[in-house]
C-alpha cells in the first residue's frame, strides 16, 4: 500500500506540515516546574461539581508554581452539545472564583495556544491525521453502524473483548483501489488508528495513583469520526502537547481509555504529560446507607448551579472541595484560622484515590464557619450579589437599609466564638428577615407558661422602664426585676428545682421578648437587637403585645 497517496485521498486539503504546527505552538516561557494545566469541560448545559474540583487541582497547581491555567472547550461531541452552553460554563466557573489565565472566554480567545474549542481546531488534527495516515498507523474503516454491531454480538456470544481490532478490524487492509472506490461511492468512513496485537504492557505516570501499568492498546480506536471531527482521544494527545500541559487532571472514568493515549503520545513521539486521575464524587445513599456514585438524575447537589442557587458562598464550596480533595486541609484551616483558603499548600501526594465523599450537611457546616469569620461588610456584599439575581426583594431591602443591615450583621459577630446564623444566601434572606418591618412577621406562639394576661402585663411593666439609652447590664437589671415582680424565676435552675413555686422562670420572660422583636424565640442578643432596629420600632414591636 502506497500510504503517501492514501493521505493524499484522505486529506487533500491539508497544506501545513507538523513542523509548521510545531513552530506556531512554542515552548511556554514560564519558570522550571512551572505546572500548565487546564480543564476540558465539554458544552453540555449541566456543567457538575466534578468539573469546579478538577477545575481547582489545575488552578492551585498551576497558581501555586506561577505556571498558567486555561479553559479548552471540548466541542467535539456535537450531538451533547447545547447551545449557550459555552457562556454556562464560563459563568460557573466566574462565580466560584476560578480564574483562567487562558483560554476561551465569553468574548473569544484569550491566549496564543488557540483556538481553545476544539472544533475550531480540526485542521490541527487533519496535519496529525495525515501524518499517522502516511506512517500507515491509521486507516480509513467504512463499516456500518449494523456491521459494528453484528460484530459486538458475535463478540458476545464468544465472550471476547468488544471492539474493532485484529480480525474484526474489517477495513485494515482495503487496497487503495477498494478504499477509492468506496469514497467514490459516497460511503462515509472514520480513520481508525491500526492497533497491533500484542501483550506487552505499557506505565504512564499518575501523580495521584503511583504509575498505572495497563495492556498495551490492541485496538483500532477511532481518531476522526465521519464529520472529521476527532474523538477525545485524539483531540486530547495533540492538544494537551500544544497547549503545552504538563498535568492532566480528570475523572478516574478516563483511565480505561488511558493506553489509547499512551499509545498516540509514543507514535508520535510526544513526551506525555503527568495525569492526575481523580476520584468519582460520591454520596452516602440516604435509603441504602451505602456509599453510590452522584447521579445527575437524583443528586441536585451535582450540579454547580444548585450552589449558585442555594446560596452557597463560592469560598464555601472552595473549602468544602479542598477538604475532600486534600486530607490535611482541615488541620491547615483549624491552625490557620483567619487565612485565605488561597494560602493552603495544595499537593497531589495528599489525594484521596477512594471516592470523594460529598456530604452536604458537611457543606453547611463549613459554609457557616466560613461566613462567621467575614467581616459583616463582606457579607452584605456578598449576600446582596447573591439577591441581585435571585431575591429582588431582600436586593432592594439591603440597599434601602445597609447600615442597618451592616449593624444586625455584626450582631454576635468576632470574638473567639461567633454565632453561626447564616449558612447560605438564600438562608440568610429567612435570617435576617426580622430587621426589615416589611418582611418582620411573628411566627411563634408566645411560651405556654405566659397567659394573655401575664403577657400584657409583662410587655406593659417593660415599656414603662424601657430607656433606649441603658447599657446592656442596667438593662438586664430592669428585666430581672420585672421577672422577679411577675413571680417568674430568675434563675432558671430554681424554676427547675421547684416548678411550683413559679410560673416560670426568666427564659420564658426573654423568649416573650425575643418573639415580639424578631418573632422567633431562637435569636441573637435582645439588647444588640433592639440596638439595631432602634427606639422607634422597637417600641412599636413591643407595643403590639402591650
Ligand atoms: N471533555 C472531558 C470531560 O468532560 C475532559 C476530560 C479531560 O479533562 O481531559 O470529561
Amino acid at each position: 500500500m502506497d500510504y503517501n497517496a492514501l493521505a493524499q485521498l484522505l486529506f487533500p486539503d491539508v497544506t501545513e506540515t507538523p513542523e509548521d504546527i510545531a513552530a506556531r505552538f512554542p515552548d511556554r516561557q514560564l519558570p522550571d516546574n512551572a505546572c500548565v494545566t487546564r480543564i476540558g469541560p465539554s458544552p453540555t448545559g449541566f456543567v457538575h461539581l466534578g468539573n469546579l474540583y478538577n477545575a481547582i487541582i489545575g488552578e492551585r497547581l498551576a497558581h501555586q508554581s506561577n505556571g498558567t491555567f486555561y479553559l479548552r472547550i471540548e466541542d467535539t461531541d456535537n450531538k451533547r452539545e447545547v447551545e449557550g452552553a459555552v457562556e454556562t460554563v464560563i459563568n460557573a466557573m466566574e462565580y466560584f472564583g476560578v480564574h483562567f489565565d487562558e483560554g476561551a472566554t465569553a468574548d473569544g480567545d484569550n491566549g496564543n495556544y488557540g483556538p481553545y474549542r476544539q472544533r475550531q481546531r480540526k485542521a490541527i488534527y487533519h496535519v496529525f491525521a495525515k501524518l499517522l495516515t502516511e506512517k500507515g498507523l491509521a486507516y480509513p474503516c467504512f463499516m456500518t453502524a449494523e456491521e459494528l454491531e453484528a460484530i459486538r454480538e458475535q463478540q458476545t456470544a464468544n465472550k471476547e473483548n468488544p471492539g474493532v481490532y485484529g480480525k474484526y478490524a474489517k477495513c485494515r487492509d482495503l487496497t487503495l483501489d477498494e478504499i477509492k472506490a468506496n469514497i467514490d461511492a459516497g460511503k462515509e468512513w472514520v480513520l481508525r488508528y491500526r492497533g497491533v496485537e500484542t501483550d506487552e504492557y505499557i506505565s504512564a505516570p499518575d501523580a495521584v495513583r503511583g504509575e498505572l501499568k495497563m495492556p498495551r492498546n490492541n485496538m483500532d480506536f477511532v481518531l476522526l469520526k465521519s464529520d472529521g471531527i476527532p474523538t477525545y482521544h485524539f483531540a486530547h494527545v495533540i492538544d494537551d502537547h500544544f497547549m503545552h500541559s504538563t498535568h492532566v487532571i480528570r475523572g478516574e472514568e478516563w483511565i480505561s481509555s488511558l493506553p489509547m493515549h499512551v499509545e498516540l503520545f509514543s507514535v508520535l513521539g510526544w513526551k506525555m504529560p503527568i495525569y492526575c486521575h481523580t476520584a468519582t464524587l460520591m454520596k452516602i445513599d440516604e435509603e441504602t446507607g451505602g456509599k453510590r456514585k452522584l447521579s445527575k438524575r437524583k443528586d441536585p447537589e451535582l450540579a454547580l448551579s444548585y450552589y449558585q442557587q442555594e446560596g452557597i458562598s463560592k469560598d464555601a464550596v472552595w473549602e468544602f472541595l479542598l477538604t475532600i480533595l486534600n486530607s490535611n486541609y482541615e488541620e491547615w484551616r483549624l491552625a490557620n484560622l483567619e487565612a485565605d483558603y488561597h494560602d493552603f499548600p495544595y499537593s497531589l501526594e495528599k489525594m484521596s484515590v477512594s471516592g470523594a465523599l460529598v456530604d452536604i450537611d458537611k457543606l453547611r457546616d463549613i459554609s457557616k464557619n466560613v461566613i462567621c469569620r467575614m467581616t459583616a461588610e463582606k457579607v452584605k456584599e456578598s449576600w446582596l450579589e447573591w439577591c441581585e439575581e435571585y431575591n429582588a426583594e431582600y436586593a432592594e431591602l439591603i440597599k434601602k437599609y445597609p447600615e442597618r443591615t451592616v449593624a444586625a450583621l455584626n450582631v454576635g459577630r468576632g470574638g473567639a466564638k461567633p454565632r453561626r446564623d447564616i449558612e447560605t444566601w438564600k438562608q440568610a434572606c429567612n435570617f435576617m428577615s426580622f430587621y426589615y418591618d416589611e418582611t418582620f412577621k411573628v411566627t411563634e406562639d408566645m411560651p405556654e407558661e405566659c397567659d394573655e394576661a401575664a403577657v400584657k402585663e409583662f410587655f406593659g411593666k417593660y415599656i414603662a422602664s424601657y430607656d433606649h439609652s441603658d447599657d446592656s447590664n442596667t438593662w438586664f437589671g430592669k428585666v430581672k426585676a420585672i421577672t422577679e415582680e411577675m413571680g417568674f424565676a430568675v434563675k432558671p435552675k430554681d424554676y427547675k428545682k421547684n416548678p411550683e413555686q413559679f410560673k416560670g422562670s426568666i427564659v420564658h420572660i426573654t423568649n416573650m421578648l425575643r418573639i415580639a422583636l424578631t418573632g422567633h424565640a431562637n435569636a441573637p442578643d435582645i439588647w444588640e437587637v433592639s440596638h439595631v432596629l432602634g427606639e422607634e420600632i422597637t417600641r412599636r414591636r413591643l407595643q403590639a403585645f402591650a
